[in-house]
């Protein structure tokens, strides 16, 4: 079992009053708050074995070397991926998508092609691929979504066909809150003879992953949502593709041998890794990885289930409230995004800052989803483990007190 109190002592960021409201953290999708565990990581690192990695002879940059691949075993067992020269670090999701798109888009699109992507994505899963249709004169379609806010998987089967190279979506909605079925589309791609590439921002820090059973040919994810630090993030991608793909930077730390006119790359995945790496980054990823498996990714999404089930209803049973993605719980993270009637959500989320409670409000990096939707901007709550149920009622009766102000101007 769970205990967010207990969990909670671990992140001294929580303990704050903001407003003179004890501070409510409900920002979880755009960033999560960093554990000690996580923060003596780094502190360590700096303080005890700071070094460049993968040249040096000497002890500190051996021990340096030694957490930093030790990292990138820890990220293998956190996706069971096969072996870790699927693992690449990179700066993030954004990064990630980037250099499929760069590597495997420029290697294996060309004029006449076709990459499907979804209604639901974020710009980073989405301008990418825009860029490589453009390069390679291949034609970007999108699967449409059903009321409630799903993958409409028959439109999905209607729209890719032979012709498809790449599939690209999200695992989990940064707005809707929604879990797509990457296995079932996995299916649908492959048949055709396409690959799917699946954008974890939202799902490596709440369910457990697994790449192999996801059957997924490649899969971002960032460090700093998942109680790690910015700037690291992790492409994963099947040894099959990985070698026939070209890297996407130049310089040190990948290469073999440097000519005049001509070099060679290292073997994967360090082909990839060019210049020197976010090493403190990469080994406080693995510092969190170990964080959130002591707790249990099973325990976390299962947690996570519950809290959206106690706040889901009292969400619903305010008047004026809009909520966006499917209405049953259990088919939602702990992203929530919402409106209330005849309020900007700026002012929303000003309002309940107010009160303490930090929400997200605009279009959240998905312009495209928003316009779908018909809206120009949501207020966004999105919890995590270290969430409470007295969080979410702080959530619900800041929402009524900033109801009331704007109707009645009285808090
Ligand atoms: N995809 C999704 C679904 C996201 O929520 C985010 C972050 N908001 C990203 C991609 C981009 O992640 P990053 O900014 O860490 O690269």
């Amino acid at each position: 079992m769970i205990s967010p109190e207990q969990i909670r002592q671990d992140f001294p960021i929580l303990f704050q009053e903001v407003n003179d409201e004890p501070l409510v953290y409900l920002d979880n999708a755009a960033t999560t708050q960093k554990p000690k565990q996580v923060l003596a990581t780094m502190t360590h690192y700096y303080s005890a074995n700071n070094a460049n990695v993968h040249r040096g002879v000497h002890t500190l940059a051996e021990r340096a070397t030694h957490d930093y691949e030790a990292a990138r075993e820890k990220v293998r067992r956190f996706l069971n991926a096969q072996e870790t020269a699927e693992i690449i670090f990179t700066r993030g999701t954004t990064t990630s998508l980037n250099w499929v798109a760069q590597s495997y888009g420029d290697a294996f699109v060309k004029a006449g092609d076709e990459i499907v992507i979804s209604y639901m994505e974020h710009h980073s899963n989405i301008i990418p691929w825009q860029q490589l249709a453009k390069r390679t004169g291949a034609t970007l379609k999108y699967i449409e979504l059903t009321e409630e806010g799903f993958l409409d998987l028959e439109h999905a089967t209607s729209i890719i066909s032979e012709k498809t190279k790449i599939v690209s979506v999200a695992h989990a909605s940064n707005v809707l809150g929604v879990i797509n079925p990457i296995q079932e589309l996995a299916t649908i791609v492959h048949e055709k003879g396409g690959i799917l590439v699946v954008d974890g921002a939202q799902s490596a820090p709440h369910i457990k992953i697994d790449v192999q059973s996801l059957d997924c040919d490649f899969f971002a994810f960032s460090g700093h949502k998942m109680c790690a630090t910015t700037g690291t993030g992790v492409l994963y991608g099947k040894r099959k593709w990985l070698e026939q793909m070209e890297p996407v930077e130049f310089g040190g730390e990948m290469i073999d041998f440097v000519g005049l006119q001509d070099s060679t790359w290292k073997e994967l995945p360090w082909k990839f890794e060019a210049g020197t790496p976010n090493i403190a980054g990469v080994i406080a990823l693995g510092a969190a990885i170990d964080y959130l498996e002591s707790i249990g990714l099973a325990g976390i999404h299962q947690y996570e289930e519950e809290l959206v089930g106690y706040v889901l209803p009292k969400l619903q049973a305010i008047e004026g409230l809009t909520i966006y993605g499917p209405k049953d719980p259990t088919q939602r993270t702990g992203v929530i995004s919402f409106n209330l009637e005849n309020l900007h959500p700026h002012d929303v989320a000003t309002a309940l800052d107010m009160e303490g409670v930090a929400v997200r409000a605009g279009h959240h990096c998905a312009q495209p989803l928003l316009k779908y939707l018909g809206v120009a901007a949501t207020a966004r709550a999105s919890f995590y483990v270290y969430n409470t149920k007295a969080d979410a009622d702080r959530l619900v009766q800041a929402i009524l007190a900033t109801k009331e102000f704007f109707q009645h101007g009285t808090i």
